[in-house]
């Protein structure tokens, strides 16, 4: 295909003599989308689809360069910037997702793709690759490799899947922690803040995998914190979504994904809850 937008980075997270974890982010002005492959010795799981086509078609040449099968795709929420670039990409794979994400994105998917390409033409993938298998939370031992799997709810999706790998203390948060990136706030994030707290008390584990933006640390969830308390400040005090977005870039003005602003400031704003 013909490239028409910049080139993704991609991070090799974390490994050992059994697995190896890597992320892929797109850049920044495109949403810092962070989708995931973990390495087992003999088969991929994947996490997460991208936004823009060519990021979903540049992902599966990561996951193909690793030459071995990809046995698992998971999706975590049904934001379409997280499977709506893997449609052309992926058609060959089975894709999880918990089962009322997999009921929305059923519904939904078709309804975004059409809109989405509508507005950016071949941007878009021509198709989606849907989920057509379901994941409940608890354990399972995957080639040696111990998964978690928990349905975390009510933060920045209702519900979202969360992946942990004890052995590497790892945890795949996707849109619960946003890397210096614009968070997509919908609503109150009192539930939001609880849940990074508890994932930052959390001794086992030391890396956390956003959903946008570059691995993150310990650190960055503090930063991920003050942020969302200092979006929901202003929000708090300004009466239109073109004011906010003024004052939350003046604070934040190195940040990632901005567009997104521009996409949930009028679900914010319009909501009940202001
Ligand atoms: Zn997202």
């Amino acid at each position: 295909m013909s490239t028409t937008l910049p080139h993704s980075t991609t991070y090799r997270v974390k490994s050992n003599a059994n697995l190896t974890v890597h992320s892929f982010v797109s850049p920044g002005p495109l949403f810092a989308n962070a989708t995931h492959i973990i390495e087992l010795s003999d088969q991929l799981i994947l996490v997460d689809g991208q936004f823009f086509a060519q990021y979903g078609q540049e992902f599966r040449e990561l996951a193909d360069s690793l030459k071995k099968p990809i046995s698992r795709f998971y999706i975590t929420h049904d934001h379409p910037d997280h499977y709506l670039g893997m449609g052309d990409a992926f058609q060959d794979v089975t894709v999880y997702a918990l089962p009322e994400i997999k009921a929305s994105i059923l519904k939904a998917g078709p309804i975004e793709l059409q809109e989405k390409k509508q507005k950016m033409g071949n941007l878009i993938a021509g198709q989606l690759a849907f989920p057509t298998a379901t994941v409940e939370p608890g354990e399972e031992v995957i080639k040696g490799v111990k998964f978690i799997f928990e349905r975390v709810l009510d933060t920045e999706s209702p519900p979202t899947l969360v992946i942990k790998l004890p052995e590497l203390g790892i945890i795949i948060a996707q849109d619960i922690l946003y890397h210096n990136a614009h968070a997509f706030i919908t609503g109150p994030i009192d539930n939001w803040k609880k849940v990074l707290y508890q994932i930052r008390e959390d001794e086992a584990y030391d890396l956390i995998l956003p959903g946008h933006g570059r691995p993150a640390e310990k650190a960055d969830i503090d930063n991920a914190i003050n942020y969302l308390e200092k979006a929901f400040s202003i929000y708090s005090n300004t009466t239109s979504p073109e004011q906010y977005k003024h004052e939350l870039l003046e604070a934040y003005p190195s940040y990632a994904a901005e567009k997104l602003i521009d996409i949930y400031s009028p679900i914010l704003f319009g909501g009940q809850s202001h």
